[in-house]
């Protein structure tokens, strides 16, 4: 299978940003499940933790437990992140500024919007963004 890119500044096809769309709408509701799975597991290791003895040295489950909360509020804090790009992305697909580059104004090649539909920039900006 062959991907084409298209070339710098040709726009999306109404087709294509349907496409987008429905990838988008998919990865919202994906993050959104994330987010209270890890929510729920923030809990529980709170929960747990109140449970069991302060003292970490001598109880061999303390550090894990306060490794696997920073670990989850980490992953949720990713996940929020990706939720609010996600809904930027939706918004801009309504008001039509989808698949334009926020930084340079290029248009995004299909070929990355099918990789991170989510993403608000081109590649050379991305790059140059470090982002
Ligand atoms: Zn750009």
């Amino acid at each position: 299978m062959t991907i084409v890119e298209p070339r710098r500044g040709v726009a999306l096809s109404k087709r294509q940003k349907e496409l987008l769309e429905r990838r988008l709408e998919v990865e919202r509701r994906d993050t959104e499940l994330t987010m209270s799975q890890l929510s729920a597991d923030v809990h529980t290791v709170q929960v747990s933790r109140q449970d069991s003895p302060t003292d970490d040295e001598h109880d061999p489950e303390g550090p894990t437990l306060a490794f696997e909360q920073s670990q989850s509020t980490a992953l949720l804090r990713q996940a929020r992140d990706r939720l609010a790009q996600i809904e930027v992305a939706l918004g801009r697909i309504h008001d039509d500024s989808y698949g334009t580059c926020t930084n340079c104004g290029a248009a995004i090649s299909y070929a990355r919007l099918g990789a991170r539909p989510y993403t608000p920039h081109c590649i050379q900006c991305a790059e140059r963004l470090g982002a």
